[in-house]
Protein backbone atom coordinates (compact mmCIF):
# COMPACT_ATOMS: atom_id res chain seq x y z
CA UNK A 1 0.00 0.00 0.00
CA UNK A 2 2.90 2.31 0.50
CA UNK A 3 4.65 1.13 -2.19
CA UNK A 4 6.05 3.89 -5.01
CA UNK A 5 3.62 1.95 -7.79
CA UNK A 6 0.50 2.01 -5.49
CA UNK A 7 1.71 5.96 -4.54
CA UNK A 8 1.75 6.00 -8.68
CA UNK A 9 -1.22 4.66 -9.08
CA UNK A 10 -3.22 6.99 -6.63
CA UNK A 11 -2.27 10.31 -8.23
CA UNK A 12 -2.83 9.29 -11.65
CA UNK A 13 -6.05 8.43 -10.41
CA UNK A 14 -7.04 11.24 -9.11
CA UNK A 15 -5.70 13.53 -12.07
CA UNK A 16 -7.42 11.42 -14.33
CA UNK A 17 -10.95 12.63 -11.89
CA UNK A 18 -9.89 16.27 -12.55
CA UNK A 19 -9.63 15.44 -16.14
CA UNK A 20 -13.26 13.42 -16.10
CA UNK A 21 -14.83 16.65 -13.95
CA UNK A 22 -13.93 18.82 -16.96
CA UNK A 23 -14.70 16.65 -19.76
CA UNK A 24 -18.08 16.48 -18.16
CA UNK A 25 -18.56 19.96 -17.40
CA UNK A 26 -17.24 20.84 -21.20
CA UNK A 27 -20.04 18.18 -22.71
CA UNK A 28 -22.73 19.95 -20.44
CA UNK A 29 -21.63 23.45 -22.39
CA UNK A 30 -21.30 21.88 -25.32
CA UNK A 31 -24.97 20.39 -25.32
CA UNK A 32 -26.39 24.13 -23.90
CA UNK A 33 -24.21 25.52 -27.00
CA UNK A 34 -25.94 23.26 -29.44
CA UNK A 35 -29.04 23.91 -28.55
CA UNK A 36 -29.23 27.72 -27.99
CA UNK A 37 -27.23 27.95 -31.85
CA UNK A 38 -30.17 25.55 -33.17
CA UNK A 39 -32.54 28.76 -32.38
CA UNK A 40 -30.10 31.03 -35.34
CA UNK A 41 -31.59 29.67 -38.01
CA UNK A 42 -35.41 30.51 -36.88
CA UNK A 43 -34.25 33.84 -35.29
CA UNK A 44 -32.56 35.10 -38.31
CA UNK A 45 -35.43 33.97 -40.82
CA UNK A 46 -37.74 35.53 -38.72
CA UNK A 47 -35.76 38.62 -38.77
CA UNK A 48 -34.88 38.23 -43.00
CA UNK A 49 -39.05 38.32 -43.23
CA UNK A 50 -39.64 41.55 -41.83
CA UNK A 51 -37.09 42.84 -43.61
CA UNK A 52 -38.73 41.70 -46.96
CA UNK A 53 -41.86 43.02 -45.45
CA UNK A 54 -40.30 46.31 -44.58
CA UNK A 55 -38.64 46.76 -48.10
CA UNK A 56 -41.99 45.82 -50.31
CA UNK A 57 -43.61 48.50 -48.34
CA UNK A 58 -41.23 51.13 -49.20
CA UNK A 59 -41.38 50.01 -52.74
CA UNK A 60 -45.38 48.91 -53.07
CA UNK A 61 -45.80 52.70 -54.03
CA UNK A 62 -47.72 53.16 -50.84
CA UNK A 63 -45.43 55.51 -49.20
CA UNK A 64 -46.82 59.03 -49.14
CA UNK A 65 -44.73 61.44 -47.66
CA UNK A 66 -41.00 61.89 -47.69
CA UNK A 67 -41.45 61.78 -43.84
CA UNK A 68 -43.51 58.48 -43.86
CA UNK A 69 -40.31 56.84 -46.10
CA UNK A 70 -37.82 58.17 -43.93
CA UNK A 71 -39.14 56.62 -40.56
CA UNK A 72 -39.57 53.18 -43.29
CA UNK A 73 -35.80 53.24 -44.30
CA UNK A 74 -34.86 54.30 -40.24
CA UNK A 75 -36.72 51.02 -39.77
CA UNK A 76 -35.21 48.61 -42.51
CA UNK A 77 -31.86 50.07 -41.12
CA UNK A 78 -32.77 48.72 -37.24
CA UNK A 79 -33.53 45.89 -39.12
CA UNK A 80 -30.53 45.35 -40.81
CA UNK A 81 -28.73 45.81 -37.45
CA UNK A 82 -30.48 43.32 -35.78
CA UNK A 83 -29.93 40.74 -38.78
CA UNK A 84 -26.54 41.35 -38.47
CA UNK A 85 -26.36 41.08 -34.59
CA UNK A 86 -28.16 37.63 -34.28
CA UNK A 87 -25.58 36.81 -37.31
CA UNK A 88 -22.47 37.65 -35.17
CA UNK A 89 -24.03 36.33 -32.04
CA UNK A 90 -24.48 32.94 -34.34
CA UNK A 91 -20.75 33.16 -35.31
CA UNK A 92 -19.57 33.59 -31.87
CA UNK A 93 -21.50 31.22 -30.58
CA UNK A 94 -20.33 28.39 -33.16
CA UNK A 95 -16.72 29.35 -32.42
CA UNK A 96 -17.05 29.24 -28.77
CA UNK A 97 -18.85 25.33 -29.50
CA UNK A 98 -15.66 25.16 -32.05
CA UNK A 99 -13.11 25.80 -29.46
CA UNK A 100 -15.27 23.55 -26.97
CA UNK A 101 -15.20 20.81 -29.25
CA UNK A 102 -11.31 20.45 -29.38
CA UNK A 103 -10.66 20.97 -26.10
CA UNK A 104 -13.08 17.98 -25.49
CA UNK A 105 -10.86 16.03 -28.56
CA UNK A 106 -7.61 17.17 -26.39
CA UNK A 107 -9.05 16.08 -23.32
CA UNK A 108 -10.02 12.52 -24.26
CA UNK A 109 -6.56 12.28 -25.84
CA UNK A 110 -5.33 13.02 -22.52
CA UNK A 111 -7.17 10.79 -20.28
CA UNK A 112 -6.60 7.91 -22.94
CA UNK A 113 -2.68 8.52 -21.79
CA UNK A 114 -3.92 8.68 -18.35
CA UNK A 115 -5.66 5.58 -18.35
CA UNK A 116 -2.73 3.54 -20.88
CA UNK A 117 -0.14 5.37 -18.13
CA UNK A 118 -2.54 3.81 -15.19
CA UNK A 119 -2.47 0.19 -16.93
CA UNK A 120 1.33 0.21 -17.30
CA UNK A 121 2.15 0.88 -13.49
CA UNK A 122 -0.77 -1.06 -12.15
CA UNK A 123 0.84 -3.69 -14.34
CA UNK A 124 3.75 -3.04 -12.75
CA UNK A 125 2.54 -2.92 -9.35
CA UNK A 126 1.07 -6.27 -9.59
CA UNK A 127 4.42 -7.81 -10.82
CA UNK A 128 6.29 -6.32 -7.61
CA UNK A 129 3.19 -7.51 -5.80
CA UNK A 130 3.68 -11.38 -7.42
CA UNK A 131 7.50 -11.08 -6.94
CA UNK A 132 6.64 -9.91 -3.34
CA UNK A 133 4.55 -12.69 -2.98
CA UNK A 134 7.00 -15.66 -4.44
CA UNK A 135 9.61 -14.33 -2.42
CA UNK A 136 7.21 -14.68 0.71
CA UNK A 137 6.32 -17.91 -0.24
CA UNK A 138 9.87 -19.20 -0.79
CA UNK A 139 10.91 -18.09 2.85
CA UNK A 140 7.90 -19.55 4.25
CA UNK A 141 9.02 -22.77 2.62
CA UNK A 142 13.04 -22.37 3.63
CA UNK A 143 11.52 -21.24 7.08
CA UNK A 144 9.54 -24.92 7.46
CA UNK A 145 12.84 -26.71 6.21
CA UNK A 146 14.83 -24.92 9.17
CA UNK A 147 11.89 -25.61 11.57
CA UNK A 148 12.27 -29.59 10.80
CA UNK A 149 16.47 -29.25 11.81
CA UNK A 150 15.59 -27.79 15.24
CA UNK A 151 14.82 -30.15 17.67
CA UNK A 152 11.06 -29.28 19.49
CA UNK A 153 12.68 -28.06 22.77
CA UNK A 154 15.00 -25.59 21.64
CA UNK A 155 12.11 -24.47 19.60
CA UNK A 156 9.95 -23.80 22.14
CA UNK A 157 12.10 -22.00 24.73
CA UNK A 158 12.96 -19.82 21.51
CA UNK A 159 8.90 -19.06 20.85
CA UNK A 160 8.45 -18.38 24.51
CA UNK A 161 11.52 -15.69 24.42
CA UNK A 162 10.89 -14.27 21.55
CA UNK A 163 8.33 -11.91 22.36
CA UNK A 164 9.83 -10.74 25.34
CA UNK A 165 13.21 -10.03 23.86
CA UNK A 166 11.36 -7.83 20.45
CA UNK A 167 11.48 -10.93 18.41
CA UNK A 168 15.37 -11.65 18.79
CA UNK A 169 16.06 -14.15 21.72
CA UNK A 170 19.50 -14.87 20.44
CA UNK A 171 22.13 -12.42 19.66
CA UNK A 172 25.37 -12.49 17.82
CA UNK A 173 28.71 -11.78 19.33
CA UNK A 174 31.39 -9.79 17.02
CA UNK A 175 34.63 -9.84 17.24
CA UNK A 176 34.40 -7.12 19.63
CA UNK A 177 32.60 -9.36 22.14
CA UNK A 178 29.85 -6.90 21.58
CA UNK A 179 26.06 -8.00 21.70
CA UNK A 180 24.27 -7.72 18.87
CA UNK A 181 20.65 -7.70 20.72
CA UNK A 182 22.01 -4.48 23.55
CA UNK A 183 25.55 -3.64 21.52
CA UNK A 184 27.81 -3.92 24.64
CA UNK A 185 30.64 -5.92 25.73
CA UNK A 186 30.15 -9.22 26.98
CA UNK A 187 32.53 -10.96 29.78
CA UNK A 188 35.16 -12.77 28.85
CA UNK A 189 33.93 -15.77 29.98
CA UNK A 190 30.68 -15.30 28.45
CA UNK A 191 32.63 -14.78 25.16
CA UNK A 192 34.76 -18.36 25.38
CA UNK A 193 31.58 -20.53 26.75
CA UNK A 194 29.56 -19.47 23.33
CA UNK A 195 33.01 -19.31 21.22
CA UNK A 196 32.86 -22.86 22.18
CA UNK A 197 29.20 -23.55 21.40
CA UNK A 198 28.48 -24.17 25.37
CA UNK A 199 24.66 -22.34 26.87
CA UNK A 200 25.88 -18.09 27.33
CA UNK A 201 23.82 -15.08 28.14
CA UNK A 202 24.14 -11.71 27.56
CA UNK A 203 24.74 -10.16 31.45
CA UNK A 204 23.01 -7.31 30.51
CA UNK A 205 20.00 -8.16 28.17
CA UNK A 206 20.03 -12.07 28.64
CA UNK A 207 20.15 -13.17 25.08
CA UNK A 208 21.61 -16.33 24.53
CA UNK A 209 24.67 -16.00 22.68
CA UNK A 210 26.65 -17.17 19.54
CA UNK A 211 29.89 -16.70 17.51
CA UNK A 212 29.17 -16.58 13.50
CA UNK A 213 32.64 -18.34 12.98
CA UNK A 214 32.10 -17.53 9.37
ZN1 LIG B 1 23.06 -8.24 25.30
Amino acid sequence: MNSLEYKELRSIKAAFDVKKQQYQRLQNDIAALSDLLATYPRQISVQQEKINAEQAAIYDGSVSSPKVLAAREAQLAALHEGLARLEEEQRLKQLELDQKQSAVVCLKEEMMEQYQSFHRVKELYQAAQADRDSRLAGLAEKKAMLLQEIDPKTLAWYESLREKFNGTPVARLDEQHVCSGCHTIVTPIAYKRALLGKPANCEKCGRVLFVDEN
